[in-house]
């Protein structure tokens, strides 16, 4: 590749390069020379500004030391209060990835102690923070991209030779197709396509009725498709992405880290849920590896090329851990996409609120799950305050609250409102919530500025604070049903249907002292919704198969305002704090009763094109 001769022509005669191969969007060298290795600087900056890519010096394995006595030295190295867990090389990239539980002490001050470690032994030196809390997702993650290092230089060369590949020439264009989640929620999918490029942004499925993106719709191909951009982990976005990769797509999926970890636990779990109810699973535990196998992570802010003519930005969107902003540039300065993913405007304990910050956007779409005029969520402060006073409310007269929740958002939000509020009362966690906690002590980078500064100045992780308890077996959730202590006990799932806040329930339900407090959404016809409602007397099955009446005597209250979405007058206001401000306005994520009126509004307040597509349409958006 043309590339590859300019790279070789700028750098030194005695840079002694061995290889040159793509990863991704970047460029790596490979070198045989020592000092070349460890002082290129200048020569690599020179290179950059030039050839506007970015350009990774590694060692060629013939300057390497051997392994055993590299790790030795990482270990000499390394001050011990970085807790080294695992050190582990991969030959074919030139690299030493070290697992620390404080990765900042193996960097070191301006990058200190990295630069001597890659100066004694010679290998490409990458920090990876260790889960504080043991997590299996975490590790099996690690240990198949681990495992596949050479599938993974191979793929991610072929990558980085389709983003180069030179740009067609001829007209240009651009066109979004809803393939699902659009006057729905569920099945989250767009297809977006230029001349150059398909690109799917998110694949989910509708998990309650079986529901998945349109396949069989005639603009897309999965042979023809380039890349996957997932934007958070939730099944409605990720569910199906999986299923794409068992049906033989190579391609690359773009997402944030924790996105990836986080889709892996949800994903699995969708195949257990579905095999324990005699539903059709559309893929196995393969298609997952698969994904896994695919995924080129971004941080936010992170640009990268990811097809010849369109360039990928992912930002925080304050929804969930790793939830981004989608924000695509097409052709060099021709257009620019948002697609928001799922969006809270507004800062949490847990996140910032959506970033803002884009120079240009022509077409937004955004996600209006709240969109409608009748939307109105109580703000953070209020919320927090009424979930204190009802907690409390409880404790006081001796009883327990059983709060049902997804694995992930609601859950570690609730964690962290009741850790700062000085909350002293045990917390018991059960179901997947304690999984997703696990992945949340990996990625402080990811979380508010607040979590970042306990967990890197102050060394205390809010998420491993003593009143979090797990619960891990029958018999630990036993002996929490018949204390008498009072307690809160967070359990999956969310809205009642199964999972072991049926099993609290049912242990909790007959006392007036304890509380039942839904902090999300109940779906019609689900069991948390019928409580909800008002009904006190439901009929539920015991562990025999027979069908027993459960009377609600507890106390049943909601709490309003922690959802991860925003409420339209938040959407508005984001819409509105945008840098730039977008020629069209694309609504998806939402129910159809909201979409006119939502459409409407918009129009008339940004004065640009507002639309809220069916499922199946195709819009020419240049
Ligand atoms: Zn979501
Ligand atoms: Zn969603």
């Amino acid at each position: 590749m043309e590339i590859f001769d300019k790279i070789k022509e700028g750098l030194p005669p005695d840079a002694d390069i061995s290889d040159t191969s793509f990863e991704g969007s970047e460029i790596v060298v490979y070198t045989k020379s020592k000092d070349f290795y460890t002082q290129n600087g200048m020569a690599v900056r020179k290179l950059v500004d030039e050839l506007k890519k970015r350009i990774e010096i590694r060692p060629d394995l013939s300057i390497t030391m051997e392994i055993e006595a590299a790790t030795a030295k990482i270990k000499e190295i390394v001050p011990e209060d970085a807790k080294i867990r695992d050190i582990y090389f991969e030959p074919e990239l030139g690299k030493v990835i070290i697992e620390a539980e404080k990765p900042g002490l193996v960097i070191g001050k301006g990058g200190e102690t990295l630069r001597t470690i890659k100066s004694t032994i010679f290998w490409s030196p990458q920090v990876e923070r260790a889960p504080i809390l043991k997590s299996d997702i975490v590790s099996s993650v690690r240990k198949t991209l681990h495992s596949e290092t050479k599938y993974r230089k191979d793929f991610l060369n072929k990558v980085g030779m389709r983003i180069h590949a030179p740009k067609k020439p001829g007209e240009q264009w651009i066109r979004l197709s809803a393939l699902g989640g659009y006057r729905e929620v569920g099945r989250s999918c767009g297809l977006i396509q230029t001349p150059e490029s398909n690109i799917l942004i998110d694949c989910g499925a509708d998990v309650s009725s079986n529901q998945y993106p349109y396949f069989n719709a005639p603009e897309f191909d999965i042979s023809k498709l380039d890349a996957v951009v997932l934007s958070h982990a939730h099944l409605d976005h990720s569910g199906m992405v999986p299923f794409l990769y068992e049906q033989g797509f190579k391609g690359p999926l773009y997402t944030t880290a924790p996105t990836r970890d986080l889709m892996v636990m949800l994903c699995l779990d969708y195949i257990d849920v579905c095999q324990r109810e005699g539903r059709f699973v559309p893929y196995t535990s393969k298609g997952v590896k698969e994904a896994v196998k695919h995924c080129i992570t971004l941080d936010y802010g992170e640009v990268s090329d990811i097809t010849p003519d369109v360039r990928l930005t992912l930002q925080n969107a304050g929804h969930l851990l790793g939830s981004a902003l989608v924000h695509l540039h097409i052709g060099d300065g021709l257009y620019n996409i948002l697609y928001t993913g799922d969006l809270r405007y507004e800062k949490s304990r847990v996140f910032e609120q959506a970033s803002t910050d884009f120079a240009r956007v022509e077409t937004l779409i955004i996600e209006s799950t709240y969109g409608g005029s009748g939307d109105v969520l109580p703000s953070r402060m209020d919320a927090e305050k009424s979930l204190l006073t009802k907690v409390d409310k409880v404790m006081q007269r001796g009883g327990k609250v059983l709060i049902p929740s997804f694995a992930v958002e609601r859950a570690q939000e609730l964690m962290i409102i009741l850790q700062e509020n000085k909350f002293d009362k045990p917390i018991y966690l059960d179901g997947m919530l304690w999984d997703a906690a696990a992945v949340y002590t990996v990625y402080p980078e990811f979380m508010s500025r607040e979590i970042q500064r306990k967990t890197f100045h102050e060394g205390e992780n809010p998420f491993l604070s003593p009143i979090f308890k797990r619960i891990a077996s029958q018999k630990e959730r036993e002996e929490v049903m018949n204390s008498k202590e009072p307690c809160v006990v967070i359990a999956t799932s969310g809205m009642l249907i199964g999972g072991p806040a049926v099993e609290y329930l049912k242990a909790f339900a007959e006392d007036p002292k304890n509380g039942l407090l839904f902090v999300g959404y109940q779906g019609a016809g689900t069991l948390g919704n019928r409580i909800q409602k008002g009904w006190r007397e439901l009929p539920v099955q015991t562990e025999n198969g027979k069908t027993t009446t459960l009377k609600i005597n507890m106390e049943v209250d909601t709490v309003e305002g922690l959802s991860g979405h925003s409420d339209r007058a938040k959407l508005i206001n984001f819409i509105y704090k945008l840098h730039s401000r977008p020629e069209r306005i694309v609504l998806c994520h939402l129910d159809p009763s909201k979409a006119n009126d939502f459409a409407k509004t918009l129009h008339k307040m940004f004065k640009c094109d507002a639309i809220a597509p069916r499922v199946l349409d195709v819009i020419r958006l240049k």
